[in-house]
């Protein structure tokens, strides 16, 4: 709560610098006048703790969370923040922000990942930063809860663009050693983070570029788009890939299909249904890969 309260103090003596008839105002209020006698903008405002959390939606959040609404925009601000904290294994579902994010963690132990990278832990004391419009989540660790103040601003009066949930199998992915405070900012970005993405591991050495565009653009941009589920994205990619008898990207892809929710039974039908427009030789390439992935899991 340090750091809330030096950004409370902070953004106090932001007020005062700009507006240094408010100050003047309060003064002469103190001898003169009421307090109230100020128009409700000159006056500071103190929203005293204790007022009732919320539990987060059952629709965007997996597990229990707890909303504290701080404060909200006050136009022509945008600012608005909350705490919000999460019981061990809770999260968020994937969603992007139009204006970004800052996460300032209060307490406990937690994750953050943005689409695609690598699942990084967050403690108490520190501060993300999600860039505009980056698909990720963030959530408690699975034996510990987790506290962040979130701090937003709105774009045409909206704040948040929610899509898929985390699926347990993705929740419980190994995450990304943390790197130390004397390392600078741990970044996500593809190319910079300690744990490369498949990308960069599978031709980052040979194909710089290609790897760049798979992460950013690809998996960054095009598979982060809302028109289309990431379930329903799978579905068209694995159909394609047993179309054209591709069995080393339909592992990797039936592997991703299975995260975004896809079930045995359901990649097997699609399997079954594609023999018919696909040929029978694919099918049955693709039975292997399927045997495979799911039977890893
Ligand atoms: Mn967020």
């Amino acid at each position: 709560m340090q750091l809330f309260a030096a950004m409370i103090i902070s953004l106090s003596l932001l007020a005062w610098r700009c507006g240094p008839t408010i100050v003047a105002l309060a003064a002469s209020d103190t001898r003169t006048a009421s307090p109230t006698s100020a128009p409700d903008s000159q006056l500071i405002t103190i929203t005293r703790s204790g007022a009732p959390s919320r539990k987060a939606s059952a629709e965007h959040f997996t597990g229990s969370v707890r909303i504290d609404p701080l404060f909200s925009a006050n136009d022509p601000a945008r600012t608005s923040g909350s705490s919000v904290t999460f019981e061990p294994g809770a999260r968020t579902a994937w969603h992007t922000h139009p204006l970004g994010q800052i996460l300032i963690v209060t307490a406990g132990v937690g994750r953050v990942e943005r689409w695609d990278g690598p699942i990084e832990e967050i403690r108490q004391g520190d501060v993300v930063r999600i860039p505009a419009g980056l698909k990720h989540w963030h959530g408690a660790s699975p034996n510990t809860t987790m506290t962040h103040i979130g701090i937003v601003e709105q774009l045409d009066g909206k704040t948040v663009d929610w899509l898929e949930k985390v699926s347990d199998a993705h929740y419980a992915a190994p995450v990304k050693a943390p790197v130390p405070a004397s390392g600078g900012p741990a970044t996500a970005a593809p190319g910079a983070s300690a744990q490369p993405t498949r990308a960069q591991q599978l031709m980052g050495d040979i194909a710089p570029k290609l790897a760049d565009l798979t992460d950013t653009v690809l998996f960054g941009d095009v598979w982060a788009r809302p028109e289309l589920s990431p379930r329903d994205r799978s579905l068209v990619t694995v159909s394609a890939l047993i179309a054209m008898n591709r069995p080393d990207q339909l592992r990797s892809h039936l592997a991703r299909a299975r995260d975004n929710g896809v079930t045995q039974v359901e990649a097997i039908e699609t399997i079954t249904h594609l023999a018919f427009y696909a040929g029978w030789p694919n099918a049955v390439t693709a039975i292997a890969a399927a045997r495979e992935v799911f039977q890893k899991k």
